[in-house]
């Protein structure tokens, strides 16, 4: 139901949009009892759920589709999807929740904008790389279903909506996969998700149109990283002369990408990724052609880098202090508390990376006790974000006010 009395919003409404606004999110929840329906619209014709999703508001957002926000509700003359304003707002979560619950990516705005071009716009690209990474979960039910000579399927049904997350995660650091992989309950199954990633990058190739080169890659990249995990695990398993039902190779495997050589280099995770590249099975495309001549130049970027690059495009400026030292994952909330010069997601994290970290801690705490000083002497420090952003915001902002 849509109110479409435009300029005659009742209090509740009125309210509702305020606290929204202010990303008020208890108040937000104290109102809706006396919401008849979620799926209004404000003077500007934007709806409730575009703009808790310009607010990043993931709560609210999922709150919303909960109670039924018709994610196609949109009166606003700019045609803003709330993917657009999710995009907007850099907000990963609120882009996934809304995906999920199936908002078309690809509508574009009266600029013919996508929501994933308008991300890449402002500088968002943990977004642009979660929308553009995206298959919707029903496109993998193939792979929970019995064909042709199986016995039963690759992934079992009940393990779906893991597989689905796993397939769709934007990280692509080996630690990352490989947690993802133990945490997402998928360890029982790597041999049969190895199979089944060969054959979504099989199935991505041969498509007849809208044949997508980068996922492809991503599946045999995914592929490769299990198959390697399957090797840590079977020579843990001669070492230890036992049917290990911990999974403590799962540690070994972390520890062995982690390993820096004396100039700080992974060895293992370049060697192996560059193997990964050269072992892509469809030489006659852009993606292949594009890695093999930037693994193949002087002084090449890491593997890991050039790999990640080529599937989710290249971030620009890249402030490797933002991400986690062990998973790569980005905007960590914890450091290290000594020399808080690295940052991790978790203590998991922070632990697995301590064999090699306690190493170069006590230098990094000396360098930025350096670094501090120099600031209080008149030093300036950057600020970071182009100011277009900005200006974006406000503009839009203005729009929705
Ligand atoms: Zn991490
Ligand atoms: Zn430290």
């Amino acid at each position: 139901m849509t109110d479409d009395k435009k300029s005659q919003l009742d209090d509740v409404q009125q309210l509702l949009l305020e606290r929204i606004s202010k990303n008020d999110t208890t108040g937000f929840k104290q109102l809706l009892g006396q919401l008849k329906s979620v799926n209004f619209v404000d003077d500007s014709g934007m709806s409730l759920l575009a703009h808790a999703s310009f607010k990043g508001n993931a709560e609210a957002v999922q709150i919303l589709l909960d109670m039924g926000a018709d994610i196609n509700l949109n009166q606003h003359g700019a045609d803003y999807t709330p993917l657009h304003f999710a995009a907007l707002s850099g907000n990963v979560h609120v882009c996934r929740l809304l995906l999920d619950a199936g908002i078309n990516p690809n509508s574009i705005n009266s600029v013919s904008r996508t929501a994933s071009q308008m991300a890449a716009f402002v500088g968002n690209h943990a977004c642009v790389e979660t929308i553009n990474n995206y298959v919707t979960q029903s496109s993998l039910e193939y792979y929970t279903q019995v064909h042709g000579q199986q016995t039963e399927p690759h992934i079992p049904p009940t393990l779906l909506k893991p597989f689905h997350t796993f397939v769709t995660e934007i990280n692509l650091h080996p630690v990352r996969i490989s947690l993802n992989a133990q945490v997402l309950g998928l360890l029982k199954i790597l041999p049969n998700l190895r199979k089944t990633l060969a054959l979504m990058c099989e199935k991505e190739m041969q498509k007849s149109h809208d044949v997508n080169e980068l996922l492809a890659f991503k599946y045999h990249y995914q592929g490769w990283i299990i198959a390697e995990l399957i090797r840590c695990e079977e020579q843990f398993k001669v070492q230890h002369k036992e049917e290990s039902t911990k999974n403590d190779y799962i540690e070994v495997f972390v520890k062995r990408v982690l390993k820096e050589n004396k100039l700080g280099q992974l060895d293992y995770v370049e060697f192996t990724l560059r193997e990964c590249a050269r072992e892509f099975p469809f030489r006659d495309c852009t993606i292949f052609r594009q890695i093999a001549t930037q693994l193949g130049a002087k002084d090449a970027p890491p593997a890991l880098i050039v790999l990640r690059n080529a599937i989710n495009g290249l971030r620009g400026f890249v402030d490797e202090s933002s991400y986690c030292s062990t998973c790569g994952q980005e905007k960590p909330d914890k450091k290290c508390s000594k020399c808080k010069a690295v940052q991790y997601c978790d203590r998991e994290c922070q632990r697995l990376h301590w064999f090699m970290h306690k190493k170069s801690c006590p230098r990094l705490l000396a360098a930025s006790q350096a670094g501090a000083a120099a600031t209080a002497a008149g030093q300036q420090v950057q600020s970071k974000g182009p100011i277009d952003t900005n200006e974006l915001r406000e503009e839009l902002a203005k729009l929705s006010a």
